[in-house]
């Protein structure tokens, strides 16, 4: 039985979209169907509505959300001036929907984060909690890869120490404080899924199988994936330079016992001509250099983009009801 604590809010249902053309028209139908029965079940208010940021797609994304926003009175539209990344295109979606609405749902333009368990997820929200996860029950429709490689990722980010709720992206409900909490974080280097929990509101999970791709394609490629990860990681954790620094001074220690063998050998009078281990230490201690300086200036590089304090996005065009609307504090 649900204890209901709060009173029906106006939710606003969040898609980024980078070259959807494909799905658009498909998503936002299904989506509207399910907000119409939240509201008519009083389980959400009326006005709840849906907000898609166009991530500066190259195809017919936006001519398809402009026909979409004409003809419907419960969808906004975004459009960011080029393509920022999905990351960024969250926190504009979030940014401006949070103008209207008492709760935000973000989730994937393709369908694949299931639509069906958002009402579960508006009833945690309804029994107290500020942020709800939407996590996948197994990983079927993953290839082997990406089921091991995320699963290797989790692992070392829990090692690491960083917080995240593991095979949570970004479908996630999130309450007005709590997305305020979130837009007031001044970070530059975007991982959503391991800056939410940092927020520390009460929070609770709802679990659904993520779905195939229905059409298009993913715009995550091999490469903007390990990227994410690692940006993930170094934006939350400091380890990796504690570990250097450790593994140095075992490397110096072990030199130290070279200089006392040395040294014996010496006194003993039976030197030997060292070719190889004057090579493997020459090696080695260079590798060591190397992988020292490229996490040293991963850090860096870091400090070099939060101190520009670049705008995360900036919006080209707004229409209707958003574009009036005060912003936040004012
Ligand atoms: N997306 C975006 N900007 C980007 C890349 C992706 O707004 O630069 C959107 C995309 O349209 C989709 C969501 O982010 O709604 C997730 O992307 P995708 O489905 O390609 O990722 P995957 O599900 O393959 O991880
Ligand atoms: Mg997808």
């Amino acid at each position: 039985m649900l204890t209901q604590v709060k009173k029906a809010p106006k939710l606003a249902l969040i898609l980024p979209a980078y070259n959807e053309e494909e799905m658009l028209n498909h998503t936002v139908a299904k989506l509207q169907g399910i907000k119409e029965n939240l509201i008519q079940e009083n389980r959400i208010a009326t006005g709840s509505f849906i907000l898609i940021v166009d991530d500066g797609s190259k195809d017919q994304t936006y001519s398809i959300m402009q026909t979409l926003e004409r003809e419907n009175n419960d969808i906004f539209i975004v459009k960011l001036s080029r393509n920022f990344g999905h990351q960024p295109a969250l926190i504009a979606g979030l940014t401006e929907a949070i103008k209207l609405a008492d709760i935000t749902i973000t989730l994937d333009a393709d369908l694949q984060d299931s639509p069906e368990i958002i009402g579960k997820m508006v009833d945690k929200y309804l029994e107290g909690n500020e942020i709800v996860y939407a996590v996948r029950s197994s990983r079927q429709t993953d290839t082997w890869f990406k089921k091991n490689s995320a699963m290797a990722f989790y692992k070392m980010a829990d090692w690491l120490g960083i917080e995240m709720v593991p095979n949570h992206a970004d479908f996630r409900l999130m309450s007005k404080v709590a997305v305020q909490a979130l837009l007031a974080m001044p970070e530059r280097n975007l991982f959503l899924r391991a800056m939410v929990p940092l927020l520390g509101y009460k929070s609770d999970k709802v679990y659904y199988e993520r779905a195939k791709r229905e059409a298009g394609t993913s715009k995550y490629p091999l490469k903007k994936m390990i990227n994410f990860a690692v940006d993930g990681i170094t934006s939350f954790s400091v380890k990796p330079i504690k570990l250097l620094f450790n593994l140095g001074l075992v490397v110096s220690s072990i030199a130290g016992i070279e200089i006392a063998y040395t040294i014996v050998e010496k006194l003993i009078g039976n030197p030997t001509a060292g070719w190889s281990s004057l090579m493997i230490s020459i090696w080695l201690l260079g590798g060591l250099n190397l992988m020292a300086i490229g996490v040293i200036g991963t850090y860096v590089g870091k400090v070099f983009t939060e101190v520009k304090s670049r705008p995360l996005f900036r919006i080209e065009a707004e229409t209707g009801v958003l574009a009036t609307a005060a912003p936040e504090g004012s």
